[in-house]
């Protein structure tokens, strides 16, 4: 990832979120899960579980023998002609990437839409070193037009509308840009076709390699991964550990599973399997090809075994449609290159607890991304795992929960284990609460409790259960009767005492 070392506040993110973006995220994720329904109903439910079950066993076979599946894939793109090349961390890829640039002076480069790029922020490094770089998936253009990350795995410009786009290309472009998918598209499709005849270099990342064959396999739906990966002499391909598969046949489940979860396609408009640079110079295509095999962190979440799993997912996306948090704050809001359920799960063991430990709490815990997911990743389950982490440390950080926070849920869950403690917390609450009440709510609180006051008021403490449920049991009226009485008597005996004390000092 990017070096980023400042940690995410998702809260304050949301803060941020500009009004018309839910509405414009919301839109684009319905219309996707539509899509997705119909292709996925054809399937049938049955079939479609059994290719979810094949699919979730294969990455994590896959996963779990990723130092022959990654060996042999070294094997075969080097007997295909292929340089491969190993990083430990995104700046490591990005130097690599820089030298086989200057060695072949290149000065114009391509690319096709890639997350592992993004996560290691390549086109900073590339454009820092005088390389001009420009994204050639319409999304991507947009939004480096814009000068903005993705806000979504598959649909990068997805919080943006079309009136905007138009917007943004007068002003960037210096075109008249009309409001219209079509025609901004014919913009876009005039000013990358010239880039791509230019360029010396093409770069890429893959959903998929091949260990059996060496073999790049890049979805998509523009002709730009072809043109990138065709037109330029070189092509360079960064692509994290986690996509490697064993063989072709593998290809066969996750390719059903993929493009129907993501955009609701049986397939995508273009499926590309490339081996190697090309074999015949007077054919034209990538005189060089080279593979960045990147590690940046996938290595430190496989050691865990409770969440190893975060590595199996093939970047459908789905899991940010149905996410009702993903669907309220936008992508941005999670602070990273993943966003959504994913990202919640994947950037804290990337990027370590300290700096992304909240995003496991942007989390509502509903379940739906489990239950969409295409190769069955136990988000929930991960999600409480690393929200232990963030309390507890991990092999990488120490705590990332302020001491007064642990403090205060180490009373709370003594409090909830003994209720005479509970009743009498709760009513000790009621009391302190008045001078911060205004009518049900607490519209501000001190720190730490301000975190949750700055999104959203608090309502007042009125613990009246244990109240309500003594008077309708039969056990809660005798427990009540009984206290009363004790109450009674006490009060009595009380009173009784002081009168014959009273008594007593008369008569002296
Ligand atoms: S976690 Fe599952 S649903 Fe989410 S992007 Fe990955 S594969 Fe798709």
């Amino acid at each position: 990832m990017k070096n980023l070392t400042t940690p995410i506040d998702f809260r304050a993110n949301t803060q941020a979120v500009q009004s018309q973006i839910p509405a414009s995220v919301q839109r684009a994720t319905r219309r996707l899960l539509g899509t997705r329904a119909s292709v996925v109903d054809v399937l049938g439910d049955e079939r479609w579980q059994q290719l979810r079950k094949a699919g979730h066993d294969l990455r994590l076979h896959t996963i779990s023998h990723l130092d022959h599946y990654l060996t042999l894939l070294e094997e075969r793109v080097t007997e295909a002609g292929g340089h491969v090349h190993w990083a430990l961390d995104g700046e490591e890829a990005n130097r690599i990437v820089l030298e086989i640039a200057r060695s072949h002076g290149v000065r114009r480069a391509v690319k096709v839409k890639s997350m592992a790029t993004e996560e290691i922020g390549l086109n900073h490094a590339l454009i820092a070193a005088g390389i001009q770089t420009l994204e050639t998936d319409l999304g991507e253009y947009i939004i480096q037009l814009a000068g903005v990350a993705p806000s979504h795995i598959i649909a990068p410009a997805v919080h943006l509308t079309k009136e905007e786009i138009a917007d943004l290309f007068r002003e960037k472009l210096g075109v008249d840009a009309p409001a219209e998918p079509v025609q901004l598209a014919a913009i876009a499709r005039a000013k990358l076709r010239e880039a791509f005849l230019m360029a010396d270099m093409g770069i890429s990342g893959a959903n998929f390699m091949v260990a059996e064959t060496g073999t790049l396999v890049i979805v998509s739906n523009e002709g730009n991964g072809r043109m990138c990966t065709t037109l330029p002499p070189l092509h360079v391909a960064v692509v994290g550990i986690d996509k490697v598969v064993p063989d072709l046949e593998s290809l066969d489940v996750l390719l059903k599973l993929l493009p129907r979860s993501a955009t609701g396609q049986k397939m995508t408009c273009y499926t590309s399997f490339i081996t190697g640079p090309s074999r015949d110079p007077e054919e034209g295509g990538p005189q060089e090809f080279h593979l960045v095999l990147l590690d940046n962190g996938r290595t430190r979440v496989l050691r865990d075994a409770a969440t190893r799993e975060t590595l199996l997912c093939i970047r459908c996306g789905v899991c940010l449609n149905v996410c009702p948090v993903y669907n309220h704050a936008g992508g941005h809001a999670f602070g990273n290159t993943y966003s959504g359920p994913i990202g919640s799960i994947l950037a804290p063991q990337l990027l370590g607890v300290k700096v992304a430990g909240d995003l496991p709490f942007a989390s509502s815990l509903c379940g739906a991304c489990a239950e969409y997911c295409p190769v069955k990743i136990p988000i929930p389950e991960i999600l409480l795992h690393l929200r232990r982490r963030v309390a507890e440390g991990d092999q990488v950080d120490g705590p990332a929960i302020a001491p007064v926070v642990v403090a205060g849920a180490r009373a709370g869950a003594l409090a909830l284990s003994l209720p005479w403690l509970y009743e009498f917390g709760s009513q000790a609450l009621r009391v302190f609460q008045a001078p911060l009440r205004r009518g049900k709510w607490l519209p501000s609180l001190p720190p730490p409790a301000n975190r949750w006051t700055m999104a959203r008021p608090m309502p007042a403490f009125n613990a009246t259960f244990r109240q309500w449920w003594r008077v309708r049991t039969p056990e809660g009226r005798d427990r009540l009767r009984r206290r009363r009485l004790f109450a009674g008597a006490l009060a009595t005996g009380l009173a009784a005492a002081a009168l014959r004390w009273w008594i007593l000092r008369r008569r002296e």
